[in-house]
């Protein structure tokens, strides 16, 4: 391997445990619920998911799994003054 890829490596390691410097903006993910996959959905600060609790709460299960996985990496809504 040359030493221009293993200094990338190094670099990627170190950027790994930095999550602060990621801001995820939009994502679709597939999510193997418990009874179905739900697909799961992320747009500039706003979630969707196609399972019922969602619809009547906004807020469900996968949303909130997902919002853990990615502490600190989601982008914030943009709040319409
Ligand atoms: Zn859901």
């Amino acid at each position: 391997m040359d030493y221009g890829m293993i200094g990338k490596i190094e670099k990627a390691k170190r950027y790994a445990e930095e999550r602060e410097r990621i801001c995820i903006r939009n994502f679709q993910a597939t999510f193997d619920g418990e009874n179905n996959p739900h697909t799961v959905e992320f747009d500039d600060g706003h979630w969707k998911c196609d399972c019922n609790f969602f619809i009547t709460r906004g807020v469900c299960s996968h949303t909130m799994a997902l919002e853990r996985i990615m502490a600190g990496m989601l982008a914030v809504p943009i709040e319409i003054t």
